[in-house]
């Protein structure tokens, strides 16, 4: 007899419709059940930190186009789910109710991690469209804004808030602005190229407690300075939203473990054929550059790691004796992000991260205007950075690609 338990996703985002997309093209025809905690249909993230906050936040602004792939699935929005029972094959969700599962798609990404501090009024982070809409709401000229962090979503903010006439000041722990990513170097020229517009940086400070009785009214640093501030943006990194996987028997060290294939891997080793992971959540090893399994937090990694998972579900649901071909696939999809911060504009190829210390060198170009750098570890190519200059990246990306 058929087996009629639907297809479950958890997580209504990109890599959870994109996931869902390829499993239809991969020939199921069967039932998929996409539940997500959000109350809206997947919606792109980056404008919500760009374009999108410094106008009319909407969910029209940003929402992912419903393709015909995709039109029979049932969304259960507004949804958690607080477990999982692997053995069983179910899932229960915080009103109680418990569903059943052939196959699971763990999709669930990440959320802002929150300095641990009163409820204020004023507080705000940067990941959800309701997140964009609640900051856009505050986010009015003259403002006094403190950022602290400053990684990407920092950086952005920033930038946006600074366009909309506020008072932007950034206290990091970090030395310098996307640092981590991007290497002293251009982590400088980011931040001069902030300052020209009148942000001030405060590094190597950080938030340790808030002025306000019920709405912010400043921060005190961790050197006893006070600044006085309308809003607080947390922008100091995300955590994987796991804890419904804990009884789950899946390796949860730093994301969930995966093979090439997207398949869950538990503690003890087992690779679950019936367990998909995709997204930022996902730690998978990207053979590019080595077998070091890694989560990718960039855009373009939902869309390929979905496409993956919902072709090698498709051939494990298809029970045709495909799966351990598709399987076994080579699977190298290229890490690439981009941002816009004034008039800046960044593009990245590969995994600027993994470079030598020493090894960091300017291709093209110059650092304070528009330029091409190169990330080297053991003297191969390993990421290229673009500050502008966006075509003459290609190559480069060629490059890393052949290894
Ligand atoms: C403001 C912002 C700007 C960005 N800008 C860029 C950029 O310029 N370039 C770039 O490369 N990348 C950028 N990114 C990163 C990119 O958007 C992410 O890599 C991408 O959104 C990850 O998609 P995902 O589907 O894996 O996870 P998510 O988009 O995080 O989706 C996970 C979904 O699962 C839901 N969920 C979580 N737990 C549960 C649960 N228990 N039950 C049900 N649902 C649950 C979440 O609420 C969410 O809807 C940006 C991200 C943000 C937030």
């Amino acid at each position: 007899m058929a087996d009629s338990r639907p297809v479950v996703v958890v997580g209504a985002s990109m890599g959870g419709l994109r996931v869902t997309e390829a499993l239809r093209k991969s020939g199921y025809a069967g039932p998929i059940t996409v539940i997500g905690d959000e109350s809206h249909l997947p919606y792109n993230r980056p404008p919500l930190s760009k374009d999108v906050l410094s106008t009319v936040v909407s969910h029209e602004a940003v929402a992912f186009p419903q393709r015909a792939a995709t039109a029979n699935v049932d969304w259960m929005l507004g949804s958690p789910v607080s477990s999982v029972d692997v053995a069983a094959h179910t899932l229960a969700t915080a009103d109680g109710s418990t569903r059943e599962w052939r196959a699971l798609v763990v999709a669930t990404g990440l959320r802002p991690r929150r300095l641990a501090l009163p409820p204020l009024a004023g507080r705000h982070t940067l990941r959800t469209l309701d997140d964009a809409m609640a900051l856009r709401d505050e986010l009015v000229p003259g403002a006094r804004v403190v950022v602290n962090g400053s990684g990407f979503i920092g950086s952005e903010v920033a930038a946006t808030a600074r366009k909309l006439g506020c008072e932007v000041t950034v206290v990091s722990s970090n030395t310098l602005p996307m640092e981590r990513a991007l290497g002293p170097v251009l982590g400088a020229e980011v931040q001069a190229r902030h300052e020209a517009h009148g942000v001030e940086f405060l590094p190597g400070r950080s938030v340790v407690a808030l002025l306000g009785e019920s709405r912010v009214e400043g921060v005190v640093l961790d050197d006893g300075r006070e600044l006085a501030a309308d809003v607080v943006v947390e922008a100091i990194g995300a955590d994987c939203n796991d804890e419904w996987l804990a009884a789950s028997g899946l390796d949860l060290i730093d994301g969930v473990l995966v093979d090439p294939a997207m398949r869950a891997i538990g503690l003890d080793g087992t690779v679950h054929s019936d367990i998909y992971v995709v997204g930022d959540i996902a730690r998978f090893p990207n053979t590019m550059f080595d077998s070091v399994p890694r989560r990718v937090e960039h855009w373009n990694i939902p869309t390929d790691t979905g496409r993956r998972a919902g072709a090698v579900l498709g051939a494990y649901l298809a029970d045709d004796g495909s799966l351990e071909d598709v399987a076994a696939q080579s699977f190298t999809p290229m890490p690439s992000f981009w941002s816009n911060q004034f008039d800046l504009s960044i593009q990245a190829f590969g995994m600027p991260g993994l470079a030598d210390p020493d090894g960091v060198r300017l291709l093209e170009g110059e650092i304070s205007g528009d330029s091409i750098t190169g990330y080297y570890r053991s003297g191969r190519l390993v990421g290229v950075v673009g500050f502008g200059m966006k075509a003459a990246l290609m190559p480069y990306r060629a490059q890393i690609a052949a290894g």
